[in-house]
């Protein structure tokens, strides 16, 4: 038989995780803070619970879902001791930090403690696709990963419990960095009445095409050797003044591309001219 599992937090995620736990045919124990969001999950099979004490007292797995670690603590906080013996298994976004004392406090109460960063969306949950950064217990994560499997792919990143956070964060680091570029582009196309659906192809088969460069900038930045062949930091350094020259001319925020001048312009007074851009790396210490 499938291993009992309990959801904290019936958000939009947990939503999803609970009802891709019952799909796989494990019993399920939901709570939410506002009771109302477990009624499409008891009609789905779960069971409600009226508190998050009588819910993790239902399961030996607990997968907790909200909104932040501040959240995350305000509940434990009212579970105290009653965690002891259960795997707390904690998928809220949040910091290594926080994923430390996380663990630090179940260790206090007799917890086994996972942490976890979800790299999907609701909708994506239990196909092909999504998959969860865990870290921490590591006799948890092996004990349950068949469980996680039903909610796609199980990536254990270590036993320092703030490793799927570092994880996590890296990976949405990448994504908002590009978000940032690609609303810039929108931004730029429409100053001259370019819809953005006619920019949407070339841009997104332009950025596929670079992401492409990504393992090379890897061992670039592993082994220190930043010569490059490709594209060096003086000819991207001379263009930059382009764009935002453009930017300034057609109205639009310069913000995000100054930046990258002042790395660049600081890579090059550092006698970096001939490198690729995987040298800026060495500049980003605060
Ligand atoms: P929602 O806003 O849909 O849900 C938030 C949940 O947190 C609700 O269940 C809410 O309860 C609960 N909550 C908020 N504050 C408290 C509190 N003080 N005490 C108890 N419960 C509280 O968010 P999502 O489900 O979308 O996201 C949940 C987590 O998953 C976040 O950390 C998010 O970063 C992460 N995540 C989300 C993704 C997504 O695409 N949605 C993708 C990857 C990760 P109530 O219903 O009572 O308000």
């Amino acid at each position: 038989p499938r291993p009992a599992v309990s959801v904290l937090g019936l958000g939009l995620m947990g939503t999803a995780l609970a009802s891709a736990f019952l799909k796989a045919g494990h019993p399920v124990t939901v709570w939410n803070r506002s009771h109302a969001k477990t009624g499409p999950l008891a009609a789905q099979g779960a069971t409600p619970a009226g508190k998050a004490a009588d819910a993790v007292a239902a399961s030996d797995l607990v997968v907790v879902c909200l909104l932040d670690n501040g959240s995350v603590r305000e509940v434990f906080e009212t579970l105290g001791d009653r965690v002891a013996g259960k795997t707390l298994a904690n998928l809220t976004n949040g910091t290594p930090q926080q994923a430390r004392e996380l663990a630090a406090w179940a260790a206090e109460h007799g917890a086994r403690y996972l942490d976890g960063g979800i790299m999907a969306v609701p909708h994506m949950i239990a196909g092909p696709h999504a998959y969860v950064f865990y870290s921490g217990d590591q006799e948890a994560f092996e004990t349950y990963e068949p469980a996680f499997a039903a909610l796609g792919g199980a990536r254990f990143t270590g036993t320092d419990p703030g490793f799927a956070a570092v994880h996590d964060l890296a990976l949405l680091t990448g994504m908002y960095g590009m978000y940032m570029g690609v609303l810039q582009a929108f931004a730029l196309a429409r100053t001259e009445n370019i819809p953005a659906a006619g920019l949407a192809g070339p841009l997104t088969e332009w950025i596929g095409a670079m992401l492409t460069g990504i393992g090379q900038d890897a061992e670039a930045i592993d082994s220190g050797e930043h010569l490059t062949d490709v594209s060096s930091i003086a000819v991207n350094r001379a263009a930059i003044p382009n764009f935002t020259a453009t930017f300034r001319a057609q109205g639009l925020t310069t913000a995000f591309f100054e930046p990258l001048q002042e790395l660049l312009d600081r890579a090059a007074e550092q006698g970096h001219e001939a490198d690729g851009l995987s040298r800026l790396v060495d500049l980003l210490d605060s």
